[in-house]
């Protein structure tokens, strides 16, 4: 069948242009195989999920074993073994990395990125409703991206995203990027905090806004964003759906701030990128806020499949992965390596804005007129890469490599060679 036979409407995708649909019929590693004949290296880990590499047999063998012993169960008063795992394992891995004197105790499942946020901001706004003390405005930062839900998209960055559902959108308010210092951003949310309409939350992308253009500010800064709202109580979620799981170099981005915040978004690399489970995990009062014998302040949230056992086996497989072996240093050498390239990469007059943090790299291209999502140049670059056995899919004219962590150097040099080339040839 011909792709433009098929019926399959795909996301982020304008079928008007009839772009090549490749079609992926097995993967290991880093490596897509489509039915063509074709191998393409997987530089943006299949949209930023997958961390170890694609078929970790480890995962694999984990959901497996799983899918053969429990499939599925409701979760809504039941519970099973590879849930209580996830759970435990996830409140450790906080425990040992996050400062712990108001330390992540509960652990919500859901199963994306956009429900995490959704669950999150729930649970800040169930807080102040079940304390008596309601509140509703939320701070969000510039050029964000927390899914594609309405309510993720009411806390991102508005434009071409969602321009067509803005009326639905609830009101937020919002800080500017972080400049220099990050005093601008600062200011702003210390003003926002001090406001008689008090906040009920802020939710970041910490240490890099990655929808927004792969944009990075400073673990000094985060820190003290975290400050402000801790100073005003206001509460800090900390959406780590694509920071998670070692991409900026450690477990979670909030490491490097040394922060904990009272609510954390986590899913993509949760299982290894191999199936989807979100989980938002939540301090001791936040849950407590809806702990009583009153049936009317539990959390109102469920999906059918929520903490799916599969998928729940896979995550605990990749928590034990991460206690058991060097991830870390295989991600601190893949972003050393990476960060040479990108350094020779910025010598090219046709390129600006290097940018490195942990296994993500990244850098803009000159082009003459409309650069951002729709820049022209997008489409032409996606083709450019496919046509070289690469998966890249450059955020309008900032082109960026994510690999997974099992990337070998000779894929890497291959991947940052074409980036070269591509700017010999579009760069304006
Ligand atoms: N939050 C962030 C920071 C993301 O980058 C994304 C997706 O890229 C999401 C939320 C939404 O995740 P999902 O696509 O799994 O719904």
């Amino acid at each position: 069948m011909t792709v433009s036979q098929s019926p399959v409407w795909h996301p982020f995708t304008q079928h008007g242009l009839h772009e090549a649909i490749p079609q992926v019929e097995r993967a290991e590693g880093a490596l897509l195989h489509c039915t063509s004949g074709t191998t393409l290296i997987d530089g943006i880990s299949s949209w930023w999920v997958i961390t170890h590499g694609h078929c970790d047999p480890r995962i694999v063998d984990a959901m497996q074993a799983q899918a053969a012993k429990l499939d599925q169960v409701i979760f809504a008063g039941y519970t099973h073994e590879p849930a209580e795992q996830v759970a435990r394992g996830l409140i450790r891995l906080t425990d040992t990395t996050l400062p712990s004197s108001d330390p992540l105790a509960h652990v919500f499942f859901s199963d994306s990125g956009s429900t995490a946020v959704e669950v999150g901001l729930k649970m800040a706004l169930g807080y102040w409703h079940n304390i008596g003390a309601a509140r509703y405005k939320i701070i969000v930062m510039e050029y964000s991206y927390h899914g594609d839900t309405i309510g993720a998209m009411s806390v991102g960055a508005r434009g071409v995203f969602n321009r067509a559902y803005a009326p639905l959108l609830f009101d937020v308010e919002t800080i500017p990027f972080p400049e220099a210092r990050g005093q601008n951003t600062l200011d702003a949310l210390e003003a926002l905090c001090r406001a008689p309409d008090k906040p009920a939350a802020l939710i970041v992308e910490p240490l890099i806004l990655g929808a927004g253009g792969m944009l990075v500010y400073g673990a000094d800064i985060l820190r003290e964003i975290a400050e402000i709202c801790r100073a005003h109580d206001v509460l800090f979620i900390a959406d780590e759906v694509m920071t998670g799981w070692g991409r900026t170099g450690t477990l979670f981005a909030c490491e490097q701030a040394g922060i904990t915040p009272d609510i954390l978004c986590t899913a993509k690399g949760l299982t290894g990128g191999s199936i989807p489970l979100a989980a938002t995990l939540a301090t001791a009062r936040i849950f407590a806020a809806h702990c009583s014998d009153d049936r009317a302040a539990m959390f109102f949230h469920s999906s059918s499949f929520t903490a799916n056992p599969i998928a729940c086996a896979a995550a605990a497989a990749n928590i034990a992965i991460w206690q058991g072996e060097d991830v870390r240093g295989r991600i601190a050498a893949l972003s050393a390596h990476m960060g040479e390239r990108i350094a020779r990469l910025a010598a090219h007059t046709a390129l600006e804005n290097p940018r490195i943090l942990g296994a993500i790299a990244a850098i803009d291209l000159k082009v003459g007129s409309s650069p951002g999502y729709l820049s022209e140049v997008a489409p032409t670059l996606r083709a450019f890469f496919l046509a070289r056995g690469l998966l890249l899919r450059p955020l309008g004219n900032s082109i960026y490599v994510m690999p997974p962590y099992c990337t070998t150097p000779g894929q890497i040099d291959a991947i940052f060679n074409a980036i070269s080339e591509a700017a010999d040839q579009f760069g304006g």
